[in-house]
């Protein structure tokens, strides 16, 4: 038992130990996993701030570079529609009118007109004298651009160009067309099928433009990238700008508003997209402490619950060890917990004992199993007493008779906390050898009584014959045959038969002095028998012996017995010869058929002799009153007498079956009984037939 509990305890706490170190090493990757994508996390919405910062950024410069190249294009149109109105205008006029256009300013180097794609007026004149006379219908680089937009009307950006005066620019164009003639109002007339008159061209300080329109300044943080987004004419004559390489990259892309053409700005800060934000590393800081926070948590809870495991363990080790049966019960009379003892003592199920049973349906358990018998016919009457005695908070020790004859002893303690614990010891051996010491010390008592009263009597008879033969002249007889020699005429003859009766008288008295001396002398040895039994110091010297020897001097003393009695009494004897001690074989034969003469008023005893394989039995049969069931082995214990007022009037003391029983024992034999109450019983006393080797 000690090495199973062993066994199981460092067998639990060494799977307690795995399990604690399973989910110690899932937590780890847990939490290895959740700061990884924890970290990746605050990474990707950095980089979105990132973006979003740029795209914010990005979009104000946008706007002033949609808004310069929308009030230049404004110009434009303006020129073209007087242009339009006057298509012979000399340059003075052209001068002029440019001069007054608003939006010329530090950004604006010239503008000028090509009527017929021939660069002929241009303002100012004097700082741009280099581009007077260019011809686009030769120049096959701008051409087909500048033909697309006379054929569409649209304006057309292109730049950065290097300017004849030195420099970089940024060129708007715009076509002129000459107003129709069906229709001068009609402004809406198809752009191909009105005369085109050439094309008037803006030329923008291209770095000042940068400035302007915070490319410049955007530049310093961002790598750019102006693209169109759809180029019929492969990108020729239009505007670009930046780092091509940024196609195909994760850029913040915005697109422009222009009629005329799909632009995009495309954005990535300088180098790429940042690979760390500037608090990475503080926040990995605190992300690591607040594992390390959550992995001690999670070692203490592992600590915690071990350790409980463990004292859960040795607490059921300990109230399994227990010789009795534990219980323990909560305030509200719910199962704790129990050890197996306390299952086998009321042979309970196990599902019955799961923690958090009410005592109630464990209690239903026990009736259900006959284990809890009701002291009442009302088994319910019997639950609801025990219910009540459960709750009443006290200190309880009962003894509970179970149905099986067991005796527990139960003794519940209560708790603090309104709980309480119990245990069961099964008394039954306690409860059975205080019984029986009860019940021989009552024995013992009654003996003495008995004793006492089976002495007195002989001893009395003894001392009142012996008071009476000091007085022989006292005696009737004696007086008669005094008086009858005092008269002198006696006869002898009648003196003979006086003196004969005085004789008889005498021997009379004699007889009941000496039958009084030998039941005194039968006491004390029956005394002298039990002491010597229970010393052991009886000494038995059986030997091979004729039965008849034994029987015939029992029946020959005690047939006048049966006489007297009216009793039939007969010896039917089948076997010869027996391994006995025949002194006590025959004391052992004198008390059967003794208390069978005793104990039968009427009918028979009857002594039956015969071989029963390597024994002899001796049966002594009776139709007297019998012994109760449930006293028919009491009978052979030392002093026990049926109470009755048949033993009663019978007399004894209660030693003869318990010698005798002793006695076959001590020669390898038995006697045992069989009874009917009422109607007589049956002793058998069996003896080896033979000598035997042990
Ligand atoms: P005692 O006869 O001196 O009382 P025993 O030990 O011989 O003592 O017998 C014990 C008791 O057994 C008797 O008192 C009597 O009650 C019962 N008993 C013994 N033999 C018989 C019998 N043949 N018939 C009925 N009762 C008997």
């Amino acid at each position: 038992m000690d090495g199973i509990l062993k066994f199981n305890f460092s067998k639990q706490t060494k799977i307690s130990s795995i399990w604690a170190f399973g989910v110690l090493c899932a937590a780890i990757l847990l939490i290895l996993i959740t700061a990884y994508r924890f970290d990746r996390l605050l990474y990707s919405s950095y980089i979105q701030q990132v973006r979003s910062d740029t795209y914010f950024e990005l979009l104000e410069v946008r706007e002033s570079f949609e808004e310069i190249t929308h009030s230049q294009s404004l110009v434009l149109r303006e020129l073209a529609t007087f242009i339009s109105e006057n298509p012979g205008v000399s340059q003075d006029e052209f001068a002029a009118r440019v001069k007054n256009i608003r939006g010329l300013d530090d950004l604006m180097i010239n503008i000028a007109a090509a009527p017929d794609m021939v660069v002929s007026l241009i303002y100012p004149a004097e700082e741009n004298q280099g581009a007077l006379g260019l011809n686009y219908r030769e120049n096959a680089e701008q051409l087909p651009a500048v033909l697309r937009m006379i054929e569409t009307g649209n304006e057309l950006i292109t730049g950065p160009v290097n300017l004849v005066q030195g420099g970089l620019g940024l060129i708007l164009r715009a076509p002129v067309y000459l107003p129709d003639a069906d229709n001068p109002a009609a402004d809406d007339t198809a752009q191909s099928l009105r005369e085109p008159w050439g094309i008037v061209s803006l030329v923008l300080d291209y770095d000042q433009f940068l400035i302007e329109s915070g490319i410049a300044e955007a530049e310093e943080k961002y790598d750019l990238l102006i693209d169109i987004a759809e180029n019929p004419d492969g990108g020729q004559g239009s505007f670009v700008y930046g780092d091509q390489s940024l196609v195909g990259q994760d850029t913040v892309n915005l697109a422009f508003d222009f009629e005329f053409e799909d632009w995009i700005l495309h954005a990535i800060t300088k180098g790429g997209w940042p690979e760390t934000s500037p608090d990475q590393w503080r926040q990995r800081n605190i992300m690591l402490l607040a594992s390390l926070v959550l992995l001690g948590t999670l070692l203490y809870i592992l600590w915690l619950s071990h350790t409980r495991k463990r004292a859960e363990l040795l607490l059921n080790m300990g109230i399994e060890a227990l010789e009795d049966g534990f219980v323990m019960f909560d305030d509200n009379d719910r199962l704790i917990l129990s050890n197996s003892k306390y299952r086998k003592i009321y042979d309970l199920p196990k599902k019955v004992l799961k923690p958090g049973t009410p005592y109630r349906n464990i209690i239903m358990a026990g009736v259900e199993s006959r284990q809890f018998p009701p002291s009442t016919p009302d088994q319910s009457d019997w639950i609801e007493r025990r219910l009540r005695l459960h709750r009443s908070g006290d200190h309880i020790d009962i003894e509970t008779h179970l149905i099986d004859g067991r005796v527990v002893k139960a003794s519940n303690h209560p708790l603090k906390d309104g709980g309480y614990v119990g245990l069961r010891v099964d008394v039954t051996e306690l409860s059975q050898a205080k019984e029986a010491a009860e019940a021989a010390s009552e024995a013992k008592t009654n003996f003495m009584g008995v004793l006492s009263h089976e002495l007195r009597t002989p001893l009395t008879v003894i001392m009142g014959v012996a008071q009476i033969l000091k007085n022989t002249r006292e005696l009737s007889k004696s007086k008669e045959l005094s008086s009858a020699y005092d008269q002198g005429d006696v006869k002898p003859e009648d003196a003979k038969a006086l003196l004969n009766e005085l004789y008889d008288q005498l021997d009379g008295l004699m007889a009941r002095m000496t039958q009084s001396g030998e039941h005194l002398l039968h006491l004390i040895n029956e005394i002298l028998d039990i002491t010597k039994i229970e010393s052991g110091g009886l000494i038995i010297e059986p030997e091979l012996c004729q039965i008849s020897d034994i029987v015939d001097p029992v029946a020959e003393q005690l047939k006048t017995l049966t006489v007297k009695k009216g009793l039939d009494f007969e010896v039917v004897q089948d076997a010869e010869t027996v391994f006995a001690d025949k002194v006590r074989a025959r004391q052992i034969l004198f008390n059967l058929i003794g208390n069978a003469i005793k104990f039968t008023d009427a009918g028979f005893v009857r002594l039956i002799v015969k071989t029963d394989g390597d024994m002899v039995r001796f049966e002594v049969h009776d139709s007297g009153m019998g012994i109760p069931e449930d006293q028919l082995e009491s009978i052979f214990d030392v002093f026990y007498q049926v109470d009755s007022t048949a033993t009663r009037r019978a007399g004894g003391t209660g030693m003869g079956l318990a010698i005798s029983r002793s006695l076959a024992e001590l020669q390898n034999g038995r006697l045992t009984v069989s009874s009917t109450a009422g109607k007589g019983s049956c002793f058998v006393l069996t003896l080896p037939a033979n000598k035997v080797f042990t």
